[in-house]
Protein backbone atom coordinates (compact mmCIF):
# COMPACT_ATOMS: atom_id res chain seq x y z
CA UNK A 1 0.00 0.00 0.00
CA UNK A 2 1.25 3.25 -0.90
CA UNK A 3 2.13 5.57 2.03
CA UNK A 4 0.18 8.35 0.62
CA UNK A 5 -3.26 6.34 0.89
CA UNK A 6 -5.10 6.06 4.43
CA UNK A 7 -6.15 2.95 6.03
CA UNK A 8 -9.96 3.65 6.03
CA UNK A 9 -11.58 1.99 8.86
CA UNK A 10 -14.11 3.87 10.57
CA UNK A 11 -11.41 4.37 14.05
CA UNK A 12 -8.65 6.18 11.36
CA UNK A 13 -11.45 8.43 10.38
CA UNK A 14 -9.88 11.38 12.59
CA UNK A 15 -6.67 10.60 11.10
CA UNK A 16 -7.62 9.54 7.39
CA UNK A 17 -10.62 12.34 6.81
CA UNK A 18 -9.35 14.96 9.45
CA UNK A 19 -5.72 15.05 8.34
CA UNK A 20 -6.96 15.44 4.87
CA UNK A 21 -9.26 18.16 5.46
CA UNK A 22 -6.46 20.06 7.31
CA UNK A 23 -4.01 19.34 4.28
CA UNK A 24 -6.68 20.46 2.04
CA UNK A 25 -6.86 23.76 4.15
CA UNK A 26 -9.70 23.55 4.83
CA UNK A 27 -10.48 25.46 7.66
CA UNK A 28 -10.62 25.07 11.73
CA UNK A 29 -14.32 24.12 11.16
CA UNK A 30 -13.55 21.02 9.61
CA UNK A 31 -11.68 19.62 12.20
CA UNK A 32 -14.78 19.70 13.97
CA UNK A 33 -16.42 17.23 11.63
CA UNK A 34 -14.18 14.77 12.33
CA UNK A 35 -14.30 15.64 16.35
CA UNK A 36 -11.26 16.09 18.63
CA UNK A 37 -11.54 13.45 20.86
CA UNK A 38 -10.54 15.23 23.99
CA UNK A 39 -13.75 16.91 23.22
CA UNK A 40 -15.30 13.66 24.57
CA UNK A 41 -17.87 10.95 23.18
CA UNK A 42 -20.06 13.15 20.28
CA UNK A 43 -23.91 13.40 21.48
CA UNK A 44 -26.21 9.91 20.52
CA UNK A 45 -28.96 12.03 22.10
CA UNK A 46 -32.04 12.69 19.39
CA UNK A 47 -32.69 15.90 21.79
CA UNK A 48 -29.02 17.07 21.87
CA UNK A 49 -29.06 16.72 18.05
CA UNK A 50 -32.28 18.32 17.17
CA UNK A 51 -30.96 21.26 19.54
CA UNK A 52 -27.86 21.21 17.16
CA UNK A 53 -30.24 21.31 13.82
CA UNK A 54 -32.34 23.94 15.34
CA UNK A 55 -29.75 26.29 16.66
CA UNK A 56 -30.77 29.51 14.88
CA UNK A 57 -31.51 30.24 10.91
CA UNK A 58 -29.81 28.52 8.36
CA UNK A 59 -30.15 31.56 5.68
CA UNK A 60 -28.14 34.69 6.57
CA UNK A 61 -30.79 37.43 4.85
CA UNK A 62 -30.53 40.69 7.22
CA UNK A 63 -30.20 42.81 4.48
CA UNK A 64 -33.28 42.62 2.82
CA UNK A 65 -35.84 44.94 5.28
CA UNK A 66 -38.64 44.62 3.24
CA UNK A 67 -40.91 41.80 2.29
CA UNK A 68 -39.88 39.83 -1.50
CA UNK A 69 -43.38 38.74 -2.29
CA UNK A 70 -42.81 35.88 -4.89
CA UNK A 71 -45.23 37.17 -7.98
CA UNK A 72 -44.72 33.74 -9.83
CA UNK A 73 -43.24 30.69 -10.07
CA UNK A 74 -43.12 28.49 -13.66
CA UNK A 75 -42.07 25.36 -14.67
CA UNK A 76 -40.29 25.84 -18.23
CA UNK A 77 -38.52 23.09 -20.77
CA UNK A 78 -35.97 24.62 -22.94
CA UNK A 79 -33.95 23.07 -25.60
CA UNK A 80 -30.52 23.64 -25.48
CA UNK A 81 -27.09 22.45 -26.66
CA UNK A 82 -26.36 20.01 -24.04
CA UNK A 83 -30.18 18.81 -24.53
CA UNK A 84 -33.31 19.33 -23.01
CA UNK A 85 -33.40 20.98 -19.60
CA UNK A 86 -35.95 21.93 -17.42
CA UNK A 87 -35.64 25.17 -15.21
CA UNK A 88 -37.94 26.61 -12.56
CA UNK A 89 -38.54 30.64 -13.17
CA UNK A 90 -39.32 32.70 -10.24
CA UNK A 91 -40.17 36.27 -10.15
CA UNK A 92 -41.00 38.51 -7.13
CA UNK A 93 -43.74 41.01 -7.47
CA UNK A 94 -40.86 43.86 -7.61
CA UNK A 95 -39.22 42.28 -10.31
CA UNK A 96 -36.42 40.02 -8.88
CA UNK A 97 -35.78 36.76 -10.91
CA UNK A 98 -34.11 33.60 -9.77
CA UNK A 99 -33.51 30.06 -11.97
CA UNK A 100 -33.02 26.54 -10.60
CA UNK A 101 -32.42 23.19 -12.76
CA UNK A 102 -34.65 20.28 -11.77
CA UNK A 103 -33.16 16.82 -11.95
CA UNK A 104 -34.78 13.95 -14.47
CA UNK A 105 -37.55 13.01 -12.00
CA UNK A 106 -39.57 16.50 -13.32
CA UNK A 107 -40.83 14.44 -16.34
CA UNK A 108 -43.03 12.42 -13.36
CA UNK A 109 -43.44 14.82 -10.80
CA UNK A 110 -44.72 18.12 -12.70
CA UNK A 111 -48.21 17.86 -11.06
CA UNK A 112 -46.51 17.70 -7.75
CA UNK A 113 -44.83 21.21 -8.49
CA UNK A 114 -47.90 22.78 -10.37
CA UNK A 115 -50.20 21.68 -7.99
CA UNK A 116 -49.14 20.75 -4.66
CA UNK A 117 -45.85 23.31 -4.59
CA UNK A 118 -46.13 26.56 -6.49
CA UNK A 119 -49.09 27.02 -5.44
CA UNK A 120 -48.08 27.24 -2.00
CA UNK A 121 -45.00 29.50 -2.32
CA UNK A 122 -46.86 31.82 -4.33
CA UNK A 123 -48.00 35.10 -2.70
CA UNK A 124 -45.63 34.28 0.14
CA UNK A 125 -42.26 36.51 1.28
CA UNK A 126 -39.30 34.73 0.17
CA UNK A 127 -37.44 35.61 3.08
CA UNK A 128 -39.68 33.28 4.98
CA UNK A 129 -38.01 30.58 3.20
CA UNK A 130 -37.12 28.01 6.04
CA UNK A 131 -40.66 28.59 7.60
CA UNK A 132 -42.45 27.95 4.21
CA UNK A 133 -40.32 24.29 3.12
CA UNK A 134 -41.57 23.27 6.56
CA UNK A 135 -45.10 24.41 5.89
CA UNK A 136 -45.24 23.01 2.98
CA UNK A 137 -45.33 19.47 3.92
CA UNK A 138 -48.30 20.08 5.84
CA UNK A 139 -49.97 22.06 3.41
CA UNK A 140 -53.29 20.48 1.99
CA UNK A 141 -51.53 17.33 4.04
CA UNK A 142 -48.93 17.44 1.02
CA UNK A 143 -46.89 15.07 4.52
CA UNK A 144 -48.64 11.97 3.03
CA UNK A 145 -46.41 12.44 -0.38
CA UNK A 146 -43.58 12.16 1.97
CA UNK A 147 -40.59 11.01 -0.45
CA UNK A 148 -38.54 11.96 -3.25
CA UNK A 149 -41.98 12.65 -5.17
CA UNK A 150 -42.95 15.94 -2.96
CA UNK A 151 -39.22 17.37 -1.81
CA UNK A 152 -38.14 17.38 -5.37
CA UNK A 153 -40.74 19.54 -6.51
CA UNK A 154 -39.96 21.58 -3.38
CA UNK A 155 -35.91 21.51 -3.41
CA UNK A 156 -36.99 23.13 -7.25
CA UNK A 157 -38.32 26.07 -5.55
CA UNK A 158 -36.02 26.05 -3.20
CA UNK A 159 -32.84 26.62 -5.30
CA UNK A 160 -34.67 29.20 -7.73
CA UNK A 161 -35.83 31.36 -4.70
CA UNK A 162 -32.54 30.81 -3.17
CA UNK A 163 -30.60 31.90 -6.96
CA UNK A 164 -33.41 35.25 -6.49
CA UNK A 165 -32.39 36.25 -3.01
CA UNK A 166 -28.67 36.00 -4.00
CA UNK A 167 -29.07 37.69 -7.16
CA UNK A 168 -30.49 40.57 -4.94
CA UNK A 169 -27.80 41.07 -2.24
CA UNK A 170 -25.15 40.08 -4.93
CA UNK A 171 -23.60 37.02 -3.66
CA UNK A 172 -23.37 33.42 -4.19
CA UNK A 173 -25.63 30.71 -2.45
CA UNK A 174 -23.13 29.63 0.10
CA UNK A 175 -22.66 33.47 1.58
CA UNK A 176 -26.39 32.61 2.78
CA UNK A 177 -25.40 29.89 4.20
CA UNK A 178 -23.06 30.86 6.39
CA UNK A 179 -19.73 32.07 4.54
CA UNK A 180 -17.68 30.34 1.59
CA UNK A 181 -15.37 28.25 3.09
CA UNK A 182 -13.76 26.92 -0.38
CA UNK A 183 -13.89 27.42 -3.82
CA UNK A 184 -12.83 24.62 -5.16
CA UNK A 185 -14.18 21.16 -4.11
CA UNK A 186 -12.85 17.65 -4.48
CA UNK A 187 -15.03 14.91 -6.25
CA UNK A 188 -15.56 11.08 -7.45
CA UNK A 189 -17.02 10.00 -10.41
CA UNK A 190 -19.51 7.73 -10.09
CA UNK A 191 -19.80 5.03 -12.51
CA UNK A 192 -23.36 3.96 -13.58
CA UNK A 193 -23.08 0.19 -14.90
CA UNK A 194 -24.30 -2.77 -13.84
CA UNK A 195 -23.65 -6.39 -15.30
CA UNK A 196 -21.24 -5.76 -17.27
CA UNK A 197 -17.95 -8.13 -17.04
CA UNK A 198 -15.64 -7.20 -14.24
CA UNK A 199 -12.50 -5.89 -16.88
CA UNK A 200 -14.82 -4.15 -19.15
CA UNK A 201 -15.80 -2.14 -15.62
CA UNK A 202 -12.09 -1.62 -14.34
CA UNK A 203 -11.57 -0.29 -18.23
CA UNK A 204 -14.51 2.55 -17.53
CA UNK A 205 -13.45 3.38 -14.56
CA UNK A 206 -9.99 3.99 -15.48
CA UNK A 207 -11.51 6.22 -18.56
CA UNK A 208 -13.55 8.52 -15.86
CA UNK A 209 -10.10 8.72 -13.55
CA UNK A 210 -8.13 10.05 -16.51
CA UNK A 211 -10.93 12.20 -17.79
CA UNK A 212 -11.36 13.88 -15.02
CA UNK A 213 -7.75 14.06 -13.16
CA UNK A 214 -9.95 12.31 -10.25
CA UNK A 215 -8.06 10.41 -7.11
CA UNK A 216 -11.46 8.12 -5.97
CA UNK A 217 -14.06 6.51 -8.02
CA UNK A 218 -17.04 4.71 -7.57
CA UNK A 219 -18.30 1.29 -9.09
CA UNK A 220 -21.71 -0.67 -8.33
CA UNK A 221 -21.69 -3.94 -6.85
CA UNK A 222 -24.67 -6.15 -6.35
CA UNK A 223 -27.87 -6.76 -8.53
CA UNK A 224 -29.79 -3.71 -6.97
CA UNK A 225 -32.64 -4.51 -4.49
CA UNK A 226 -32.20 -7.85 -5.42
CA UNK A 227 -32.07 -10.13 -2.07
CA UNK A 228 -28.55 -10.80 -2.60
CA UNK A 229 -28.52 -11.92 -6.28
CA UNK A 230 -25.32 -10.42 -8.22
CA UNK A 231 -25.96 -8.87 -11.38
CA UNK A 232 -23.78 -11.17 -12.80
CA UNK A 233 -22.43 -14.41 -11.08
CA UNK A 234 -19.58 -13.55 -9.08
CA UNK A 235 -19.34 -10.41 -10.27
CA UNK A 236 -18.71 -8.30 -7.32
CA UNK A 237 -16.20 -10.39 -6.00
CA UNK A 238 -14.23 -10.58 -8.77
CA UNK A 239 -14.79 -6.74 -9.43
CA UNK A 240 -13.56 -5.63 -6.20
CA UNK A 241 -9.94 -7.50 -5.60
CA UNK A 242 -9.36 -6.89 -9.68
CA UNK A 243 -10.19 -2.85 -9.61
CA UNK A 244 -7.86 -2.51 -6.84
CA UNK A 245 -5.03 -3.92 -8.58
CA UNK A 246 -5.57 -2.53 -11.88
CA UNK A 247 -6.08 0.96 -10.38
CA UNK A 248 -3.32 1.21 -8.27
CA UNK A 249 -3.52 1.67 -4.22
CA UNK A 250 -3.37 5.34 -5.30
CA UNK A 251 -7.07 5.80 -5.82
CA UNK A 252 -9.65 5.61 -3.07
CA UNK A 253 -12.03 3.06 -4.59
CA UNK A 254 -15.66 3.00 -3.22
CA UNK A 255 -18.51 0.29 -3.95
CA UNK A 256 -22.32 0.82 -4.02
CA UNK A 257 -24.66 -2.03 -3.49
CA UNK A 258 -27.95 0.19 -4.25
CA UNK A 259 -29.56 -1.90 -1.85
CA UNK A 260 -28.82 -5.68 -2.53
CA UNK A 261 -28.09 -7.50 0.57
CA UNK A 262 -28.89 -8.78 3.50
CA UNK A 263 -27.11 -7.99 7.14
CA UNK A 264 -24.81 -11.50 6.25
CA UNK A 265 -24.38 -10.57 2.82
CA UNK A 266 -23.41 -6.85 3.50
CA UNK A 267 -20.89 -8.11 5.96
CA UNK A 268 -19.36 -11.16 4.01
CA UNK A 269 -18.83 -8.00 0.87
CA UNK A 270 -17.58 -5.69 3.03
CA UNK A 271 -14.48 -8.40 4.53
CA UNK A 272 -14.10 -8.17 0.89
CA UNK A 273 -13.50 -4.92 0.67
CA UNK A 274 -11.32 -4.34 4.08
CA UNK A 275 -8.98 -6.66 2.44
CA UNK A 276 -8.23 -4.51 -0.38
CA UNK A 277 -8.72 -1.09 1.82
CA UNK A 278 -11.79 0.46 0.36
CA UNK A 279 -12.97 4.24 1.57
CA UNK A 280 -16.39 3.49 2.25
CA UNK A 281 -19.20 0.50 1.51
CA UNK A 282 -22.48 2.29 0.38
CA UNK A 283 -26.31 1.33 0.82
CA UNK A 284 -24.97 -2.49 1.34
CA UNK A 285 -28.85 -3.14 2.64
CA UNK A 286 -31.86 -1.95 1.09
CA UNK A 287 -31.91 1.37 1.74
CA UNK A 288 -34.59 1.75 4.60
CA UNK A 289 -33.43 -1.24 6.70
CA UNK A 290 -32.30 1.05 9.11
CA UNK A 291 -31.78 -1.46 12.02
CA UNK A 292 -29.75 -3.57 9.77
CA UNK A 293 -27.83 -0.84 8.03
CA UNK A 294 -26.59 0.33 11.73
CA UNK A 295 -25.74 -3.58 12.45
CA UNK A 296 -23.32 -3.70 9.20
CA UNK A 297 -21.84 -0.29 10.13
CA UNK A 298 -21.31 -2.12 13.97
CA UNK A 299 -19.67 -5.22 12.39
CA UNK A 300 -17.22 -4.18 9.67
CA UNK A 301 -14.26 -1.66 10.14
CA UNK A 302 -14.54 0.05 7.20
CA UNK A 303 -16.60 2.95 6.61
CA UNK A 304 -20.56 2.39 5.65
CA UNK A 305 -22.28 5.75 3.84
CA UNK A 306 -25.77 5.81 3.69
CA UNK A 307 -28.56 8.38 3.01
CA UNK A 308 -29.72 8.99 -0.63
CA UNK A 309 -33.38 7.52 -0.39
CA UNK A 310 -33.84 8.97 2.61
CA UNK A 311 -36.61 11.87 2.81
CA UNK A 312 -37.41 12.32 6.60
CA UNK A 313 -35.17 14.43 8.65
CA UNK A 314 -36.15 12.43 11.63
CA UNK A 315 -35.09 9.37 10.15
CA UNK A 316 -31.17 10.89 9.54
CA UNK A 317 -31.81 12.13 13.12
CA UNK A 318 -32.02 8.69 14.18
CA UNK A 319 -29.52 6.97 11.59
CA UNK A 320 -26.96 9.67 13.18
CA UNK A 321 -27.74 9.02 17.05
CA UNK A 322 -27.64 5.49 16.29
CA UNK A 323 -24.48 5.69 14.75
CA UNK A 324 -25.57 3.88 11.31
CA UNK A 325 -23.87 4.76 8.95
CA UNK A 326 -20.30 6.67 9.14
CA UNK A 327 -20.53 8.98 6.13
CA UNK A 328 -23.57 10.40 5.50
CA UNK A 329 -24.99 11.10 1.95
CA UNK A 330 -28.48 13.16 1.39
CA UNK A 331 -29.40 14.00 -1.71
CA UNK A 332 -29.81 18.16 -1.93
CA UNK A 333 -33.23 17.35 -4.43
CA UNK A 334 -34.34 13.89 -3.01
CA UNK A 335 -34.43 15.80 0.59
CA UNK A 336 -36.00 18.66 -0.08
CA UNK A 337 -33.31 21.43 -0.48
CA UNK A 338 -30.18 23.41 1.35
CA UNK A 339 -31.94 24.02 4.50
CA UNK A 340 -33.21 21.03 5.07
CA UNK A 341 -29.83 18.80 4.34
CA UNK A 342 -28.15 21.71 6.34
CA UNK A 343 -29.70 21.24 9.60
CA UNK A 344 -29.01 17.15 8.93
CA UNK A 345 -25.25 18.58 8.40
CA UNK A 346 -25.59 19.92 11.70
CA UNK A 347 -25.97 16.86 13.29
CA UNK A 348 -23.90 14.97 11.56
CA UNK A 349 -21.32 17.57 12.54
CA UNK A 350 -22.56 17.39 16.27
CA UNK A 351 -21.86 13.94 15.92
CA UNK A 352 -18.57 13.71 14.21
CA UNK A 353 -19.91 12.30 10.93
CA UNK A 354 -18.75 13.95 7.89
CA UNK A 355 -20.75 15.13 4.69
CA UNK A 356 -20.69 13.28 1.26
CA UNK A 357 -23.82 14.44 -0.76
CA UNK A 358 -25.61 12.59 -3.60
CA UNK A 359 -25.92 13.06 -6.98
CA UNK A 360 -28.31 12.08 -9.90
CA UNK A 361 -26.70 13.89 -12.65
CA UNK A 362 -28.09 16.67 -14.60
CA UNK A 363 -27.03 19.73 -12.83
CA UNK A 364 -26.81 18.29 -9.99
CA UNK A 365 -23.09 19.21 -9.41
CA UNK A 366 -23.93 22.76 -9.59
CA UNK A 367 -25.96 22.93 -7.18
CA UNK A 368 -23.43 20.37 -5.14
CA UNK A 369 -20.55 22.72 -5.24
CA UNK A 370 -22.77 25.61 -3.75
CA UNK A 371 -24.15 23.72 -0.33
CA UNK A 372 -20.38 21.98 -0.09
CA UNK A 373 -18.60 25.40 -0.33
CA UNK A 374 -20.38 26.27 2.90
CA UNK A 375 -20.46 22.80 5.00
CA UNK A 376 -17.35 22.71 7.57
CA UNK A 377 -18.08 18.82 8.25
CA UNK A 378 -17.00 17.27 4.40
CA UNK A 379 -15.86 14.25 3.59
CA UNK A 380 -12.90 13.98 1.44
CA UNK A 381 -14.61 13.60 -1.83
CA UNK A 382 -18.03 14.62 -3.30
CA UNK A 383 -20.11 12.37 -5.68
CA UNK A 384 -19.91 13.56 -9.55
CA UNK A 385 -22.46 13.28 -12.14
CA UNK A 386 -22.66 14.93 -15.17
CA UNK A 387 -21.15 16.61 -18.11
CA UNK A 388 -19.26 19.71 -17.26
CA UNK A 389 -18.07 20.60 -20.65
CA UNK A 390 -21.42 20.60 -21.59
CA UNK A 391 -22.77 23.04 -19.42
CA UNK A 392 -20.36 24.20 -16.98
CA UNK A 393 -20.24 26.93 -19.26
CA UNK A 394 -23.59 28.53 -18.27
CA UNK A 395 -21.95 29.57 -15.15
CA UNK A 396 -19.64 32.70 -14.03
CA UNK A 397 -16.90 31.63 -13.74
CA UNK A 398 -17.24 28.44 -15.94
CA UNK A 399 -17.09 25.17 -13.90
CA UNK A 400 -14.48 22.70 -15.42
CA UNK A 401 -12.65 19.85 -13.91
CA UNK A 402 -8.96 21.00 -12.64
CA UNK A 403 -6.94 18.42 -10.64
CA UNK A 404 -9.77 16.23 -9.62
CA UNK A 405 -11.55 18.85 -7.96
CA UNK A 406 -14.60 21.44 -9.70
CA UNK A 407 -14.59 25.66 -9.10
CA UNK A 408 -17.48 27.15 -7.14
CA UNK A 409 -19.24 29.51 -9.88
CA UNK A 410 -18.95 32.60 -7.58
CA UNK A 411 -21.53 35.51 -9.65
CA UNK A 412 -24.60 36.44 -7.60
CA UNK A 413 -26.98 33.24 -6.63
CA UNK A 414 -25.91 29.48 -8.24
CA UNK A 415 -23.92 31.78 -10.73
CA UNK A 416 -25.73 30.69 -13.59
CA UNK A 417 -25.39 33.30 -15.78
CA UNK A 418 -26.85 32.02 -19.09
CA UNK A 419 -29.92 31.04 -17.56
CA UNK A 420 -32.27 34.27 -19.11
CA UNK A 421 -30.83 33.43 -22.40
CA UNK A 422 -31.53 29.82 -21.94
CA UNK A 423 -35.32 30.11 -21.35
CA UNK A 424 -36.05 32.29 -23.61
CA UNK A 425 -37.68 30.37 -26.16
CA UNK A 426 -38.59 27.66 -23.38
CA UNK A 427 -42.08 26.07 -23.23
CA UNK A 428 -43.73 26.30 -19.93
CA UNK A 429 -45.25 22.96 -18.79
CA UNK A 430 -46.03 24.35 -15.26
MG1 LIG B 1 -25.93 5.04 -4.18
Amino acid sequence: MSRSTPRYTRRGFVGGTLAGGVAAGLGSDAVAAGRDASAGPPPRCTRQLEARAQDGPVLQLDPLDSPVRIDSLRLLRATTDAGPYYFVHVRSQDGAEGYSVANFWVTELYPIFSRRVAPFFVGKDARDLEFLVDEVYRHRSNYKLQSLGLWCPVAWVEFALLDMLGRMLGKPVGQLMGGVRRRRIPVYPASGNRGNPPEAEVEHLARLLADTGCRAVKFRVGGRMSNNEDSLPGRSEALIPLARRRLGDDVTLFADANSSYDVRHSIRLGRLMEAHNYGFFEEPCPFDWLEETRQVTAALEMPIAWGEQESSHWAFRWMIAHHGMDIVQPDLHYFGGFIRTARVARMCQAAGLPLSLHLSGGLGYSQMLHFTSCMPNLYDFQEFKGDVRQTGGWFDPPILFRDGRLNVPTAPGFGMVAAADLVQNAEQVG
